[in-house]
Order: C-alpha cells, then structure tokens, then sequence
C-alpha cells in the first residue's frame, strides 16, 4: 500500500497560471451575488469555487455550473 505524501500538507493541488506550474492551492466554495444591476435585479447567488495559491497568492474564482 502506498501513499504518496506529495500534498498530504497542502490538501490540494493545482495549475497556478501564475507559477505555471502545479502548486499548493487553498481551496473553498463561495456563494457570491453576481452584481449585475442593470435590468435583472434578481439577486442570483451563484456558486464560485475560490482556489488561491499558496506560492503566490493568486486568486482564481470558477463559477461551478448548477445542476
Ligand atoms: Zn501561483
């Protein structure tokens, strides 16, 4: 049985487009209200997964597609 302990510290693993290459990445899902005032004022909180890297700091925002 093995484990590989590359990012056991890390928790996750990402491309950083920043670093270019793979990098440790905080990770979490984020409900954000798309501020879009202009005719829809429906507030639509749409799911963004928010990775940020831990080399250098930047952030990348997905918006996750709903089911
Ligand atoms: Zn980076």
């Amino acid at each position: 049985m093995s484990t590989r302990l590359d990012d056991v510290d890390s928790g996750m693993t990402e491309r950083c487009e920043t670093c270019g290459r793979d990098t440790p990445h905080d990770v979490s899902i984020q409900l954000r209200t798309e501020s879009r005032q202009e005719e829809n004022a429906e507030f639509s909180r749409e799911p963004y997964r928010v990775s940020t890297c831990r080399r250098c700091g930047a952030e990348r925002s997905i918006r996750m597609n709903n089911a």
